[in-house]
């Protein structure tokens, strides 16, 4: 994924002026512009992906919306990590995650995004065509399985009939 624009990242941070408290000076606006650029490098969180502008705006908007004062940089690294990194927050810090899975979107490729090497046709599929073209269909090829054969009721039969022929003959039945 390509970087988070310099550009946009300053007006970002200009934005952040908005909060009380939060400097205004030039040399400021310029230190938070490259914290954004540094943290925001894209994410998958679940089955969302976040691009460095996602993030960072984000962040940008959790903050104004949220904070009735600015306090320091240190603290709005933490509300990134709160979202983007929680394993890398201090256990107390840590986001509740239920561990409960999404439910499945699309059964034709059970969200995974490829099917046989294929981008599937799902929103899924979509994005990671979008996102990562050619590049990530080498790997998928390189990664997938035949499919499982499927079994048929008279291989089933015939298998559950060796099983029993022993008990039976033993029966004196077969
Ligand atoms: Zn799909």
């Amino acid at each position: 994924m390509a970087d988070l624009s310099f550009d946009l990242a300053i007006s970002l941070a200009r934005s952040l002026t908005t909060i009380k408290g939060c400097s205004r000076f030039e040399d400021a606006i310029n230190a938070t512009a490259h914290d954004l650029v540094r943290w925001c490098k894209g994410a998958v969180i679940g089955r969302q992906i976040w691009s460095p502008e996602d993030q960072a705006l984000w962040l940008v908007t959790e903050a104004r919306e949220t904070w009735s004062e600015w306090t320091c940089t240190a603290d709005l690294r933490t509300l990134f990590r709160k979202k983007f990194e929680p394993q890398q927050l201090a256990p107390e810090r840590k986001v509740f995650d239920p561990g409960v899975k999404p439910p499945i979107d699309c059964h034709r490729c059970e969200d995974v995004g490829t099917v046989d090497g294929q981008y599937c046709h799902c929103v899924m599929g979509r994005e990671m065509k979008a996102l990562w073209g050619d590049k990530l269909l080498v790997t998928a090829r390189v990664k997938s399985f035949p499919k499982p054969r499927v079994i048929t009721p008279a291989e089933i039969e015939q298998a559950e009939r060796r099983f029993h022929q022993p008990s039976l003959q033993k029966l004196g039945v077969a």
